[in-house]
């Protein structure tokens, strides 16, 4: 039989996209049952409370038995296939010795029997089983089939199982309070109400999504539907730039357009049926604009056009709606959504930003960098959390600890207001550190810099006692414009920077975008990016960029003196020969305009494994060096910095980093270049401690993290180091290496993960 494995992924996809959890397992066995034509088909998932499978919806088996029938792990054929890990086919299954009745099911009339594990990055889901009436055991093709659904439904089944949402008939369903994991963004504790980024979204983005909602979905529509009726009245709407010059009579058109019954209707049926308004609205509007394109007048042709525009309004104007159902003129915020860019932040006041949290991204994305620079606690990654259901809900987001607490009961939050306070009290303990040498108790000196971009985190890096720049992010400068800043523009924001730290140097960067560095206003669309088109490899394709980029570096420069050049992702010799020669010629010609700057130091990023390994070539070119151990380690290891499911691969502390790190020392030492560390490392106690272990001097991080890790520095010896980086050096494994030092951390008390928690707030999720 052949299986259309297409028709299925498909499937897969539209299942992920919808919100109803019962439906959405129903569809699946439904679907199944008829792809693989057999009379049942059912998924147990685990039940984590009591450590057994659940059934949790069939298509041929007694719906009575739905979440009643529990087997132990290792019980039956479903608990031995939980067990093992492996699939069973079998002729005749009430024959075998694993079998066991569940009188719940009334499955004794089934003989065939085939079931397979669900599976989430290794962790044991549920069971998928289909069953027939025939005594033959299923084909290999079919087994083939079953295998590689089972692994595209592992992590959306993962999706409901964490939220407990399957277990509809359990008693803890109905609470509200909820926790979530994710990764590591930026440390702290905040506590606010969940306020929804969205993306901007186009019509053609739209994708199926279906409601639980509809009486909602039809007002949020009718109310979309008035509000551009309205925009349009007024004459005020965006619309009215692309008008041609016969403005009152195609105003009219939209009007008509926006008031026939044929749109109205249409999107009305379709959320009856079930649709979202989002996605009745794209159903409606592709039909619409399909027949006018279909139709021989040229005039009406061009109508399709218009009424595609008129949907988009209309959808802007449901996706604002949902923001707008949220009140909260004073009320602290925390940003939640897929990934939060630096123009969404910015669009906040500060202050009332407690936290962020994005459903995607990890540690190393920029979202998380730039709430680390802004000391807002961020976690990263978290699956299962679904932000439209959770809008306005309290939250609190616990970078320490990588979790997220939905609706927290009023003596967790208080607990957690509790341990905010504390935390306040300790980071404020800090400040007398500001003037204090971070130096070793046997007196190795060590020089704390500060990763910065945003002008509004430069004065925390003076406070908090940074010694000068060592990574200014100048992309981020560009990331919150709307079009690429002019030469001036550029200036004057850099010359703020040189000037806030003079005479400390500032190591500024070029621009590197490329990755999941993206401008809102040019978009590099590339199936691998952070292969592709990515910082120095942009900026030196885009010539007038990194010239007029240059020429506003050295004119701050001719001012404050303090400049350093540092250029990202260099892999080649001819990239950085080709940056200093643009150096010197902008400098020549900034000297025929009457600007007199000194050369500045050229310095660049090692993030690319073949920049280390090419290094004494490329030293003739380069004043000094800076670590950027976010990109090394996932050039190095291969590891995406910023997908959730390799995340517990990305570890900076992976023994082939120590060999790099090692190396790169040694040899910046052999050709007398300085080096310095500026990639997230220099934030983490255990990676600092073993930087200083190697000989590393000079590390670039966050103002927020300063005072901590120049309190960790000032509280150990070198030498008490040494022997433990001798014994990490023979560790097979980054755990391995994280443990030696651990204990080193919490001898002063402190633990990698923040204060611990109450322990009768175990997570229900
Ligand atoms: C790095 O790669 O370590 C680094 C500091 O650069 P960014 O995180 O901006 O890519
Ligand atoms: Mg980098």
């Amino acid at each position: 039989m052949h299986h259309p494995l297409s028709t299925l992924t498909a499937l897969v996809e539209q299942i992920a996209r919808t919100q109803d959890p019962s439906a959405m397992m129903a569809t699946i066995v439904q679907r199944l049952s008829e792809l693989l034509n057999v009379e049942v088909c059912s998924i147990y998932l685990c039940n984590p409370e009591r450590d057994s499978l659940i059934l949790a919806t069939t298509k041929g088996l007694s719906a009575e038995a739905v979440g009643q029938a529990h087997l132990a792990i290792n019980e039956g054929l479903v608990g031995h296939i939980a067990a093992t890990l492996s699939a069973v086919n079998l002729a005749d299954a009430p024959a075998d010795d694993r079998f066991v009745y569940i009188p719940e099911t009334h499955e004794m009339a089934y003989h065939r029997f085939l079931g397979v594990p669900l599976l989430h990055l290794r962790k044991l889901v549920g069971v998928l089983v289909i069953q027939g009436h025939q005594r033959e055991p299923f084909s290999e093709e079919d087994e083939a089939f079953l295998i590689t659904v089972a692994s595209q439904l592992g992590s959306t089944l993962y999706q409901l199982h964490r939220d407990g949402k399957w277990m509809t008939n359990l008693p803890d369903s109905s609470s509200p309070y909820r926790r979530y994991n994710g990764v590591k963004g930026a440390p702290g504790v905040g506590c606010g109400r969940l306020w929804q980024i969205h993306p901007q979204m186009s019509l053609s983005d739209v994708k199926p999504s279906i409601t639980s909602n509809p009486a909602q979905q039809k007002q949020d529509f009718q109310d979309a539907l008035a509000a551009v009726r309205e925009e349009l009245e007024s004459g005020s709407g965006r619309l009215g730039q692309h008008l041609p010059a016969d403005v009152g009579a195609l105003f009219h058109v939209y009007q008509m357009m926006l008031q026939s019954p044929e749109l109205s209707e249409r999107v009305i049926k379709l959320i009856s049926e079930g649709a979202s308004a989002e996605w009745a609205l794209k159903q409606t509007i592709d039909e619409m604009a399909g027949m006018f394109e279909q139709s021989a007048d040229p005039y009406m042709q061009a109508r399709s056009e218009d009424i595609r525009n008129i949907g988009q309004r209309l959808l802007n104007q449901i996706l604002e709606r949902d923001q707008q159902v949220i009140e909260t003129p004073d009320e602290e915020l925390v940003l939640a959504g897929d990934l939060i860019s630096i123009a969404d932040i910015a669009a906040f006041p500060q202050e009332r930003i407690r936290g962020l949290i994005c459903t995607d991204g990890s540690a190393l994305s920029h979202t998380a960098i730039v709430a680390n620079a802004l000391g807002i606690p961020a976690v990263m990654g978290v699956e299962g959390l679904e932000l439209e259901h959770n809008r306005g809900a309290r939250v609190i987001v616990d970078g320490n600890r990588a979790e997220c607490v939905i609706n927290p009961p009023p003596a967790l939050l208080s607990e957690y207001k509790r341990m905010i306070v504390q935390e306040q009290r300790f980071m404020k303990g800090l400040d007398r550190l500001r003037d204090q040498a971070a130096e070793t108790l046997d007196g190795v000196r060590i020089r704390l810099l500060t990763n910065t971009g945003l002008l509004a985190d430069a004065t925390p890096g003076l406070q908090r006692g940074a010694e000068g720049v060592g990574l200014y992010r100048s992309e981020i400068p560009f990331m919150v414009h709307h079009s690429f800043p002019t030469e001036h523009e550029q200036y004057r924001i850099y010359q703020k920077v040189l000037k806030a730290y003079s005479p400390y140097p500032v190591s500024m960067r070029t621009l590197d975008i490329g990755g999941d560095k993206q401008l809102p206003y040019f978009e590099i669309n590339e199936s691998n990016p952070y292969l592709g088109w990515r910082g120095i490899r942009f900026t030196l394709d885009n010539t007038q960029l990194l010239v007029s980029q240059i020429r506003a570096m050295l004119r701050a420069h001719a001012e404050h003196g303090n400049l350093k050049i540092l250029v990202p992702m260099i892999s080649r010799v001819d990239e950085i020969k080709t940056v200093r020669e643009l150096v010197e010629k902008a400098l020549a010609a900034l000297e025929r305009d009457g600007i007199h700057a000194s050369m500045p130091e050229i310095g660049m990023m090692i993030e690319v494994p073949s920049a280390m390994l090419l290094l004494p070539k490329l030293a003739p070119y380069i004043d000094f060096v800076s670590v950027g151990s976010n990109d090394l380690t996932q050039y190095l290891l291969a590891v995406d910095r910023n997908n959730p499911r390799v995340s517990n691969l990305f570890d900076n502390l992976h023994p082939a980093m120590l060999v790099a790190l090692e190396q790169i020392l040694t040899q910046c030492r052999k050709l007398d270049l300085p080096v310095s560390l500026c990639g997230e490392m220099a934030s983490d106690p255990i990676a600092v401690l073993l930087l200083i272990a190697l000989g590393y001097d000079t590390l670039s991080l966050s103002a927020y993290n300063i005072p901590k890790i120049k309190l960790l520095i000032r509280s150990v010896r070198r030498e008490d180091l040494l022997p433990l980086l001798e014994q990490a050096k023979d560790c097979t494994d980054e755990s391995e290496i994280r443990d030696l030092f651990r204990p080193v951390v919490e001898q002063l008390g402190w633990s990698a993960d923040g204060p611990a928690l109450p322990s009768d707030y175990e997570s229900r999720g």
